[in-house]
């Protein structure tokens, strides 16, 4: 599964490292990939990070 981070899209809101720490955030408080300063990444198939991509309130996740 391919995700995509948008942080312009982020409310800092910290929901989706409640369900996956393959989420990090900056200073700000906003989406990064955890290690990792790529917006997008590829990553073996995970229900967690599906469930964090679902619940992100403002889909600043997104699956390609
Ligand atoms: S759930 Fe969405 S809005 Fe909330 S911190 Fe994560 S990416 Fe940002």
């Amino acid at each position: 599964m391919k995700v995509a981070i948008i942080p312009e899209k982020c409310i800092a809101c910290g929901l989706c490292q409640t369900y996956s720490d393959l989420f990090d955030y900056d200073d700000d408080g906003i989406v990064k990939f955890t290690n990792s300063s790529e917006k997008v990444k590829t990553f073996s198939d995970n229900a967690d990070i599906l469930t964090a991509v679902k619940a992100c309130p403002t889909k600043a996740l997104t699956l390609l």
